[in-house]
């Protein structure tokens, strides 16, 4: 008899092991099988969020910026250290520490709630059967469950005129392993990921060129922050080209040739590292027997409904496997939905209000709808926006760079977005997440009272310059209609 729970998920990253501790809390019989092996040689959980992902990434981030402050900006707070010295080796092993922490963090979870960690490979077969590759080499077992879970996560995209080679040419899991820091560094693709690696290498000292096939900066951000953003990383020293794509890379003397081609022609340039971040996939290989039922979607995704409930009953699919933004919070939330879901709620994703975060520095980060796509409905809207130099919090802490901007609804007055660029805007954005969950209105924001000084001020003042009421920053007044 094969073993039976009431849910199997596949997959242990941030919606699989989410949606597992939920269900077993639920009181739900509930396996989570992962097959990752970390780079200690061990079975691991937390997916790529927490092992190559989110948590590493972070903290380098956070190592390179105090890099960076004590080297360049500490003097101005009149404090004088002589030249700091890098231990790249330290960096390191603080941030493996944090991931092993996290990833041991979840396991013990798993135990605490009765969660069954099963280490290896899933496979989905028909019938709502799994068929399960111990990762100790040991026979393979089918196993039966009532619901099953598909949360196998993402890949780096590959292209093939970059090649991975993990040595010269990496993606975004090489790129947080450098042993040195390299001279020059060529980083394919200016999205989320190529951003932030770019800036944790040229704080520690890489020369870093960033080169993006596509002319707009961010696209899919708020025009006017977008633009801020690439003067302000610009300035910084990351030489973002645009409307450049990589036609080739050769490897010579232990370096890399980069051909790509812009409006004005072709070009070449050589790095030490080149760090590929064009993207990142649906990872379905073997995932799924043939005669499963589950479909996949135009562009390869698992096709779910908003439920991330697949076309075949009693199975669904979560995360960056499934449509919608490649977060780690929204793969978290969809597994509380399907686990409550499958415990008989009736709990819902609320996919308008997902934040955005870009953990460069400044920070960007957003929720809700920009103003490009509010103003392409044709209807009619206002704007708020409000800069961090008029805040006393922001300029005694020296990080004045960057704005808040709202877009409400002209009529109703409802909040549609919250954009933010500047200090803390990862924070900053939750409030404007809250409001639109309530479905506030800017009124509601600007007659709330917003302690002082905080970075917080600059959200109020934001809401209050939706109605042209910005006490700290000169508006000129509207003409009464
Ligand atoms: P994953 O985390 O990819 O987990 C899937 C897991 O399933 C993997 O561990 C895999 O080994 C396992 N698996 C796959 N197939 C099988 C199988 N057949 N059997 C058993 N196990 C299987 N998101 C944010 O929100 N904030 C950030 O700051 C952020 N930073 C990032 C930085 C980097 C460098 C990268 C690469 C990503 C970052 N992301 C960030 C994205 C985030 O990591 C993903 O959105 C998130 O991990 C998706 O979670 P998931 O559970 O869907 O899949
Ligand atoms: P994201 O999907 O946000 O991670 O961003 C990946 C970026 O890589 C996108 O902005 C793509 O336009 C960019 N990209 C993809 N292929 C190439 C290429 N050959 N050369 C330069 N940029 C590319």
């Amino acid at each position: 008899m094969a073993d039976q729970y009431d849910v199997i998920v596949i997959g242990g990253g941030p919606g699989g092991y989410v949606a597992a501790i939920r269900a077993a809390q639920l009181g739900l019989k509930t396996a989570c099988i992962e097959k990752r092996i970390n780079k200690q040689g061990d079975p691991a959980l937390g997916g790529t969020c927490l092992n190559v992902g989110c948590i590493p990434s972070k903290a380098l981030l956070d190592s390179s910026w105090k890099f960076h402050e004590v080297s360049d900006s500490v003097a101005e707070h009149g404090i004088k250290v002589g030249k700091p010295k890098l231990d790249l080796a330290t960096m390191h092993a603080r941030k493996d520490k944090i991931v092993q922490q996290l990833t041991g963090g979840v396991a013990q979870l798993f135990k605490a709630n009765g969660v069954t960690w099963l280490q290896g490979t899933g496979k989905l077969l028909a019938g709502k059967k799994v068929e399960y590759a111990p990762a100790d080499g040991g026979d393979s077992q089918e196993l039966a469950a009532e619901n099953v879970v598909l949360a196998s996560g993402s890949v780096p995209v590959n292209i093939p005129v970059a090649e991975i080679d993990d040595d010269l040419i990496v993606d975004s899991t090489g790129a947080l392993e450098f042993d040195k820091v390299p001279k020059r560094l060529g980083v394919i693709g200016a999205g989320v990921i190529g951003l932030e690696l770019g800036s944790v290498w040229a704080r520690l000292g890489a020369e870093v060129v960033v080169i993006e096939a596509v002319e707009t900066f961010l696209p899919l951000v708020d025009t006017q922050i977008a633009k801020e953003g690439l003067k302000t990383f610009r300035k910084q020293g990351l030489d973002i080209r645009l409307g450049a794509r990589v036609t080739g890379t050769e490897i010579k003397n232990g370096k890399v040739d980069v051909g790509y081609a812009d409006a004005e022609g072709d070009h070449s340039e050589t790095f030490d590292k080149v760090i590929v971040a064009v993207g990142r996939r649906p990872y379905t290989e073997n995932l799924l027997s043939p005669d499963s039922g589950v479909t996949l979607d135009e562009r390869s995704f698992i096709y779910v409904n908003g439920q991330c409930r697949t076309d075949v009953p009693g199975i669904f699919a979560i995360g960056d496997l499934v449509r919608g933004p490649a977060l780690a919070h929204k793969a978290i939330e969809e597994g509380v939905m399907v686990a409550e879901v499958i415990a008989g709620e009736h709990t819902q994703v609320n996919y308008e209000c997902v934040p955005g975060v870009i953990y460069t520095h400044p920070e960007i980060a957003w929720v809700g709808k920009t103003e490009q796509e509010v103003k392409s409905t044709g209807e009619p809207y206002k704007t708020g926006v409000v800069p961090f130099a008029a805040n006393g919090r922001a300029l005694a802490a020296g990080e004045a760079a960057g704005m808040v901007k709202f877009v409400s609804d002209e009529k109703s007055d409802r909040i549609l977005g919250m954009h933010v660029i500047g200090p803390q805007a990862s924070e900053l954005v939750q409030q404007g997440v809250v409001a639109m969950e309530f479905g506030a209105t800017t009124e509601d924001l600007q007659l709330m009272v917003f302690g002082h000084p905080s970075l917080s001020e600059t959200v109020h003042e934001a809401a209050l310059a939706v109605d042209y009421k910005a006490i700290h920053v000169a508006q000129r007044r509207r003409k009464k209609k």
